[in-house]
């Protein structure tokens, strides 16, 4: 397949053994955490404070990514599985939150283990996340969908998860997404179930290697229906992540589309309503609050060593009609 795929998780304890308080780095002075596998404490450091916060639920990461890797089912096969038997009937209500879609909505026919099925939601809080600001505009696509998503690191082989709007949105047949993820380009036609199929619906997934205000500007691209930046957080701004999104909100100019952006915490989604009122004159806010897409439990930050859910706060803004 030419990209190499990334390991999904699993690395992240990888780190280099040192003491997670001093970063003593002596092998012969530091302990393991009697918690989980990922800590180490010199002897003058035995514990710490933040770490024992989180220490059960990365032990808890740790045991689940074990057991992932024993069973037959991978993440990607469980997203698959559920995306194929999502289908929109008449008579049931979209789904109101990811918990929702996962336990009411898809009827799944194979046995999904319930820590396996809670997993996929940091999957599928991206695709109806998008779902639900197209809601909340009243946004019923056409044929054809391009979607941008800025800043977003993309594990591409559970990808299968944008699957999901085409099974939700009935009369939208091509979804193309565009990731702006260098250092390569990169097009790849994703094989859609068999119901999509029949249908013709596709779905493509785009890499794009020059940066996102160079490619709005060059004038081969391809005009987005939607611009999506997961998780942004306007108080980090030397993060290389983050300067692309900045770079969005500043040249907002360039995109004629409505754009969602979510935040980790209400502190990040205060700054990022700032900046987006100072910088997008030409742009009005349609709804700013919790997402009720966000993942159903939080994920372990391993930067801040603290927990965190992804995607909590959302803002979905639309030009103005002038
Ligand atoms: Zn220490
Ligand atoms: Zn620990
Ligand atoms: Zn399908």
């Amino acid at each position: 397949m030419g990209r190499a795929l990334p390991q999904e998780e699993g690395a992240m304890f990888l780190s280099p053994r040192t003491c997670l308080v001093c970063h003593e780095a002596k092998q012969e002075n530091l302990k393991k955490c009697s918690g989980c596998p990922y800590a180490t404490f010199c002897s003058a450091h035995p514990s710490s404070c933040s770490h024992d916060q989180v220490c059960s639920m990365i032990n808890d990461k740790y045991e689940f990514q074990t057991r992932l890797s024993k069973l037959k089912l991978s993440t990607a096969a469980a997203i698959q599985a559920i995306v194929n038997s999502t289908t929109v009937h008449k008579s049931l209500k979209l789904p109101t939150s990811v918990a929702d879609y996962l336990y009411r909505y898809a009827q799944t026919p194979v046995t999904i283990p319930e820590d396996v099925k809670i997993h996929t939601s940091i999957y599928f809080t991206k695709s109806l996340t998008l779902f639900n600001a197209l809601q909340k505009l009243n946004y019923n696509p056409r044929l054809k969908m391009v979607v941008y998503i800025v800043a977003q690191f993309t594990p591409f082989h559970v990808s299968v998860y944008w699957e999901v709007l085409l099974h939700l949105l009935p009369k939208l047949i091509n979804l193309k997404i565009i990731l702006f993820e260098p250092p390569e380009d990169l097009k790849y036609t994703i094989n859609v179930c068999e119901k999509c199929r029949s249908k013709k619906k596709t779905l493509t997934l785009e890499f794009v290697s020059t940066s996102f205000v160079e490619y709005v500007k060059s004038k081969s691209h391809t005009k987005a229906d939607f611009v999506a930046l997961y998780n942004y957080d306007p108080l980090q701004e030397e993060n290389l992540f983050v300067n692309t999104s900045c770079k969005v909100v500043k040249n907002f100019d360039f995109i004629t589309c409505p754009l969602l952006l979510t935040t980790v915490t209400e502190k990040k989604a205060m700054a990022a309503s700032e900046r987006l009122r100072s910088n997008l004159k030409n742009c009005e806010i349609c709804y700013a609050g919790k997402n009720d897409f966000a993942p159903i439990k939080p994920e372990v930050d391993w930067e801040t060593e603290g927990i965190s859910i992804p995607n909590q706060f959302l803002m979905v803004m639309k030009p103005r009609e002038s």
